[in-house]
């Protein structure tokens, strides 16, 4: 595995690679959402490259942007392991030179949700995917459902710069407790951990309601509030949106898709989740409920 930290470098190394790459975006800390986000590339390209980035222009906040996990030497080993063809793991000034002034602004999706709720944070992440899309010239690149809007923001961006590149959208990976893996799990307790379950249990009570029939907005919104707001677990925002626009809206009979989403804190750590509905109550996607035992052998507990 390649490790490689410069642009220069980098794009001497891609030069030379005659096939297919796919590439993973990661603000490391890894865990086994991103490693099936490699596995996967490993199946459908020739090679597969992971960036290690944590990139600050997408966090408004210097206090979440410094208690951000990190872990490099533990993922190194990973993607070693994993079999992973090379790794880029750029300092601040590589990716940023002083005097930077471009940025990339995918607008009507990134006003709401989490681009609400964090302000310019969807122009920090146009800006560095479209940038390592940019440099790595990929054929595919991956991205998790976990992160929806951001994978919207991504399609979005891909289309509308006309990036010869295809976007992957990969199923979240949960714990058997339905928890989705994240990097700011580390930050829970014990406690938190198994408290913030209930942010799973919320989205998937009101997917069961909505598999029964029901599409009145509140009462779909109380049956995913009710089982968080118990654990004590502060929402932020839990939204019904439309899954195209990402907008506000009231579902009716006919509607095929909702996308329902959370943001909480559960002690102080910010997490996200979200369900399609009914896509992601589907068999094939619970499917992506580890076992206790997958997750040990991945050293997660
Ligand atoms: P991050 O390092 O948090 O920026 O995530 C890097 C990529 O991994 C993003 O495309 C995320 O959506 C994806 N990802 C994070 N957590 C999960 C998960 N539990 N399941 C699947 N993909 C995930």
């Amino acid at each position: 595995m390649q490790i490689i930290k410069t642009l220069k470098a980098l794009r001497a190394t891609r030069s030379l690679l005659d096939g297919s790459l796919g590439l993973v975006p990661t603000m490391g800390a890894l865990h086994a959402g991103h490693t099936s986000l490699v596995d996967l590339s490993k199946a459908q390209c020739n090679y597969t490259a992971v960036s290690i980035f944590i990139n600050p222009k997408q966090f408004n906040d210097t206090s979440d942007l410094s208690s951000y996990p990190r872990n490099i030497e533990a993922d190194l080993n990973l993607l070693e392991e994993m079999g992973v063809d090379l790794v880029w793991l750029p300092s601040l000034e590589e990716v940023y030179p002083p005097n930077y002034q471009t940025f990339v602004e995918v607008r009507d999706l990134s006003l709401p949700l989490e681009g609400a709720a964090r302000t310019g944070h969807f122009t920090g992440v146009a800006t560095i995917v479209a940038k390592l899309l940019i440099v790595f010239q990929p054929q595919r690149a991956y991205f998790g459902r976990k992160d929806a809007q951001q994978l919207a923001v991504v399609n979005q961006l891909a289309f509308d710069l006309a990036l010869p590149v295809t976007i992957i959208g990969c199923p979240t990976i949960r714990t058997p407790d339905g928890l989705a893996l994240s990097s700011r799990n580390m930050m829970l307790s014990k406690n938190g951990e198994k408290r913030a379950n209930a942010i799973y249990r919320g989205l998937f009570t009101a997917g069961k309601a909505w598999l029964k029939g029901e599409r009145q907005r509140e009462l779909l919104l109380c049956h995913a509030r009710h089982p968080i707001t118990k654990a004590s677990i502060d929402i932020e925002y839990l939204s019904l949106a439309n899954p195209a626009t990402l907008q506000e809206f009231n579902p009716t009979k006919a509607t095929k898709q909702a996308l329902i989403s959370v943001a909480a804190s559960v002690d102080g750590v910010r997490l996200i989740d979200n369900l399609i509905l009914p896509d992601d109550l589907k068999k094939n996607s619970l499917d992506t409920l580890l076992t206790t035992s997958e997750l040990a052998s991945k050293g997660i507990r």
